[in-house]
């Protein structure tokens, strides 16, 4: 069954500290293709925010991720990631 309305492997915004900790961490894994700008100009790589994803050089925002990006790519390689970190400006 294929449902693109309510896919249930994505997740969107306000998402918890664990979460973005999750996906920042994915972000930095190098495992899979991270998450990038849709600007064609821009492209850099997302940073995970609690208000969804936030591109550090424009003001290009993406408010859904895939479900496994937040822990389930860690049981794949078994990858241990340090502490999170989180942006604290
Ligand atoms: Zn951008």
């Amino acid at each position: 069954m294929t449902d693109h309305n309510s896919d249930p492997d994505k997740i969107v915004p306000p998402w918890s500290a664990e979460q973005v900790a999750g996906l920042n961490g994915y972000q930095r894994s190098g495992v899979f293709h991270p998450y990038t700008c849709g600007d064609a100009s821009c492209r850099a790589d997302l940073v995970a925010t609690r208000d969804g994803w936030r591109c550090p050089h424009c003001s290009y925002r993406q408010t859904w991720a895939h479900a496994f990006s937040v822990d389930g790519w860690k049981e794949i390689e078994n990858i241990q990631v340090g502490p999170a970190q989180e942006e604290s400006r």
